[in-house]
């Protein structure tokens, strides 16, 4: 029996907090809370606990802060999470978004 080709591999598809659209898993960052309350992009998408997934843009983090989509996603009680902290590494590592002026 001949194998016809390629075979598929299924590419794991997961929400964006932010704008709700699904996508390859490898486009997301994922966030996990730690036991303090805090926020953390788990850059190695491996880490232990609940996560939740982000498009890697500043536009999204934003969103997400402010609809409290981490806060739900995560089980956080709301206010905790340190968006500010977040915010800084979304700039650092995704860019922030330019408008021309
Ligand atoms: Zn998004």
């Amino acid at each position: 029996m001949q194998n016809n080709g390629k075979i598929k591999k299924h590419i794991p598809q997961r929400t964006c907090i932010g704008c709700r659209e699904e996508k390859d898993k490898s486009e997301l960052l994922r966030l996990t809370a730690g036991s303090d309350g805090s926020v953390t992009p788990d850059e190695s998408m491996r880490a232990q606990g609940r996560g939740a997934y982000i498009c890697k843009n500043v536009g999204c983090l934003e969103k997400a802060i402010k609809t409290k989509a981490i806060d739900r996603a995560l089980k956080l009680s709301s206010g905790k999470v340190d968006c500010e902290r977040l915010i800084e590494y979304f700039k650092v590592n995704f860019g922030e978004e330019r408008k021309a002026d």
